[in-house]
């Protein structure tokens, strides 16, 4: 008789016990922000990118960030020094560049299931999607420390390669790599301390957000009559291969602006005199043109460790000339 009222006793008082600690689990995780920064709560699929939409800016609302000619595809891949002219004109109306801060969880987590999934056989077929136009990046030497990895038109990411990530800056929704996003925030909270806003427009891409801006390129040359081989190379003008941004691998960030105009700007000032002490370079300098086969891209910057970004800074070397490597 007793027993039978004690079994739904026990039964409630752990149903209490189990739900209380989920609860209590729960809201202290919300109460500390901090979680978000360690590594045991990184996101493995890079998908939750999903803030910052630098391109589809066909449709922009004409506010933010309005690009030079010099700059229109840095969307998805760095723009490709050899273009200049020609191709800018043709992308002039990717001139609008929206920016939008939005993380949305429950997006992101739907979004990253189906990103995993495509990943893996995406990138199995990145080597046959460009070779047939000459393209041909090896992997790049992953045995290296994440500072001197090296990725441009010759060096690339192996194939289903995706970093750990976290948030560059908290609540901006915009990823790096877990080892750099630290980095990242200690920068930016130094600058803020001086009045300077580092606003984190681009960080992580991912190999299926590169492979489709680099397709659709390719079919919008082809619309214009162009076969597959020609209208491939002629998209390799102004957009880097997948796999071989350093926003593949969640090294670099967009600061601010897409414009070259930045240069004029306090922020930039501000990151020509400070980025090296948190271990940032302006990855493509103007006079270097010739050696990262990049455009000038102010805005541009990559983790590569105080010593190193020290040295670069003082030697006026990029990371290919220092490493040996061609571009
Ligand atoms: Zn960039």
């Amino acid at each position: 008789m007793s027993r039978n009222k004690l079994i739904p006793i026990i039964a409630g008082v752990l149903c209490v016990v189990v739900l209380g600690s989920v609860f209590g689990v729960s809201a202290l995780n919300k109460k500390s922000g901090k979680d978000n920064a360690e590594p045991s709560s990184v996101s493995q699929t890079g998908s939750s990118y999903q803030t910052i939409t630098a391109d589809n800016s066909q449709t922009g609302d004409g506010t933010e960030y309005l690009m030079t000619t010099e700059s229109v595809a840095d969307d998805n891949s760095e723009s490709v020094s050899s273009k200049s002219g020609a191709s800018s004109a043709q992308n002039s109306q990717n001139a609008v560049t929206t920016v939008t801060a939005a993380p949305s969880s429950s997006k992101a987590s739907s979004a990253g299931k189906s990103t995993t999934k495509s990943t893996a056989s995406t990138a199995e077929k990145s080597d046959y999607l460009y070779a047939y136009a000459g393209f041909n990046p090896v992997t790049t030497d992953m045995s290296v420390p994440v500072e001197k990895l090296l990725l441009n038109r010759k060096y690339k990411l192996p194939d289903g390669y995706v970093p750990k990530l976290t948030e560059a800056v908290k609540g901006s929704g915009v990823k790096m790599d877990y080892r750099v996003a630290p980095h990242y925030q200690e920068m930016y909270n130094a600058a803020k301390k001086d009045g300077i806003t580092l606003t984190p427009v681009s960080g992580y891409r991912s190999y299926e957000r590169q492979k489709n801006n680099f397709e659709n390129q390719i079919k919008e040359y082809m619309n214009q009559g162009m076969n597959k081989v020609d209208a491939t190379v002629k998209a390799s003008q102004i957009r880097l291969l997948p796999g071989t941004s350093e926003h593949n691998a969640g090294l670099a960030m967009d600061i601010c602006s897409l414009s070259e105009t930045f240069e004029n700007t306090k922020e930039f000032k501000w990151l020509q005199a400070h980025a090296h002490e948190y271990g940032f370079i302006m990855r493509y300098p103007k006079d270097k043109v010739n050696v990262t086969k990049i455009i000038y891209e102010p805005w541009h910057y990559r983790y590569v460790g105080t010593d190193l970004a020290k040295q670069l800074k003082s030697s006026g070397q990029v990371l290919e000339e220092y490493l040996g490597k061609d571009a």
